[in-house]
């Protein structure tokens, strides 16, 4: 047939030439490492991500080459994504929270040639060099004036670009090109490496952006506390470029009073981080008294977001979107919000649809199969293992580690069991590794932490399954108190019955000082089931 459309590849060069053409002004507003507080605009990222390309193609970078970022959320951070994606090169965000075996192991792994990093982790830097086989340069991410002393042979970023050429042209690459590189956390076994292209990088962004995923517009003025370093903080240095959104940027700071001082004085409406950053900021707020100025929308994911942070934040005026995505998933898979049929039902359903984990965004294909591989009906009650496929889904991970990932039909096993209802509200049940089975029946130790933390005095929940002589497993309950508070195991159960199934009722519960954590803040189970292996339940 006679006729056809253009083919446009989707590169990150074009998207952030968009953003420069068409809101050039539209501000970046980051905290610095080295304090104080910075001002730029689309225009003069795109304009410094280029010349950022340019110096790393005088350092001998070339096409598919990974360079390294250990680095807190800043526009520097930013430069540098589209940069080194705009020099063909594939962006390798590094989490510093790892271990230094975890770091070191990613990057000689990844095979890193340059590594760009924060001043907060000169220390860390230098403690690993001698491990890192194949980094040739090591980039501090600040001017000349803040460089640090060292024993190793460092660059400064802001001198990098400066000498080289400011009309460098982006590497021309077809769309499937990689353009970033993003490990898992890896709770068991070494971490994998998800390679992100110029394609999937664009269509996630650009489904981001819709009105029932993260509504993203020219107005919107946004706040990733998800860092950069776990899943291109959920895509947003790159959906706010397609929409043209004010991008405000923490630096290292993750605590209630610099996010909320941020917050009001930058007129921030949209904000997005896991449970805990917001669990903080509510006691933050409720100590001293101060409010959210106009942040009006939540994005909250990466664990399960309790019932009783969806309420106290819309008490505050501020609407909770509740999603889930993972790693291998750009990250974003499904975002809440309420269909016609949940809001004809009035605020109850509306609530409970929040407590799901949200509606497939197009572009990502999901169902529940059973352990016969059968499809579960979508009922809301049925639930299996959670498969999902797309074209920002992971194929094959970094060096095809761990083989084959997909089935046949190119269905990815996320490793989540779930529930699909009828109106496509997916819902997380649990980890299948962290399931309870309890007398051939499954309990959600997602769902009983979730009612525990509804408690007054309880500060954070952690439920596993403990091994039990005739029910397989039973659910000890283990509750970090709020500071100051009492709660008694006695106020624990009593608070819950009514909440949950009977059968449900945790065995045990036991109080600790701080529950364990995993590099992206996730509750470290593995690391509890050691803790209370061998745990014997109270009679
Ligand atoms: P990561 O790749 O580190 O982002 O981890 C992905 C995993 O986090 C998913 O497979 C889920 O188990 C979990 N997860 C992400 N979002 C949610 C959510 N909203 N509720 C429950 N679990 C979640």
């Amino acid at each position: 047939m006679i006729g056809a459309m253009q083919d446009w590849p989707l590169t990150l060069g074009r998207l952030i030439d968009h953003a420069a053409v068409n809101h050039p002004q539209r501000e970046i507003v980051s905290l610095l490492v080295e304090g104080g507080e910075h001002r730029t605009n689309w225009a003069e990222v795109r304009d410094r991500a280029r010349r950022l390309a340019a110096g790393l193609t005088a350092l001998g970078m070339r096409p598919d080459d990974r360079i390294a970022t250990l680095a807190w959320n800043t526009h520097r951070h930013v430069e540098c994504l589209y940069g080194i994606a705009g020099m063909g090169g594939v962006a390798h965000t590094i989490n510093p929270r790892l271990f230094d075996d975890q770091i070191v192991f990613i990057a000689n792994h990844a095979a890193d040639r340059v590594l760009l990093f924060d001043l907060s982790f000169i220390a860390l830097v230098e403690r690993i060099a001698p491990r890192l086989e194949t980094i040739e340069h090591f980039v501090v991410l600040t001017d000349r004036a803040h460089m640090p002393e060292s024993s190793l042979d460092l660059m400064c970023y802001e001198e990098l670009g400066s000498a080289a050429d400011p009309d460098f042209a982006w590497v021309a690459r077809e769309e499937n090109a990689p353009a970033g590189l993003c490990y898992t956390s890896g709770t068991t076994g070494n971490p994998k490496g998800v390679l992100y292209s110029h394609r999937s990088t664009v269509l996630h962004a650009m489904a981001a952006c819709t009105a029932d995923a993260f509504a993203i517009g020219a107005r919107t003025v946004a706040l990733p506390v998800s860092p950069i370093y776990h899943a291109s903080a959920w895509s947003i240095p790159y959906a706010s470029a397609v929409a043209g959104a004010k991008l405000v940027l923490a630096g290292p700071h993750f605590d209630g009073a610099t996010l909320q001082r941020l917050i009001v004085a930058e007129d921030v409406d949209f904000a997005l981080a896991v449970p805990t950053i917001w669990l903080t900021m509510l006691h933050y707020l409720d100590a001293s008294g101060l409010g959210l100025g106009k942040l009006d929308r939540l994005a909250i994911g990466g664990s399960a977001v309790p019932r009783s942070m969806i309420e106290a934040f819309a008490a505050r005026g501020v609407t909770v979107s509740h999603l889930w995505g993972m790693t291998e998933m750009s990250p974003v898979g499904s975002v809440g919000a309420p269909t016609p049929e949940i809001v004809a039902q009035g605020d109850e359903a509306d609530l409970a649809a929040r407590m799901k984990q949200g509606r497939a965004l197009f572009g990502v294909e999901m169902k529940v199969v059973d352990d016969a591989n059968a499809d579960c009906p979508r009922d809301g009650t049925s639930f299996g293992r959670l498969l999902v496929r797309g074209p920002w889904t992971v194929a094959t991970y970094f060096r095809g580690d761990g083989g084959q990932v997909t089935d046949a039909e190119g269905w990815f096993d996320t490793g989540d069991v779930a529930t699909i209802d009828r109106f496509g509200y997916m819902a997380i049940v649990d980890r299948s590794k962290d399931v309870i089975k309890s007398g051939g029946e499954w309990i959600s130790s997602i769902e009983l932490e979730n009612a525990a933390v509804g408690c007054p005095g309880v500060l954070e929940a952690a439920v596993i399954g403990v091994p039990h002589p005739k029910w397989d497993e039973r659910p000890l309950l283990i509750v970090v108190r709020k500071p100051g508070a009492s709660v008694t195991r006695a106020d624990m159960l009593a608070y819950l019955t009514g909440r949950i199934a009977k059968w449900w009722m945790p065995d045990d519960v036991v109080f600790i000082d701080e529950l364990p954590h995993t590099a992206t803040g996730k509750l470290l189970k593995t690391a509890l089931r050691e803790q209370f292996r061998g745990h014997v339940l109270a009679a």
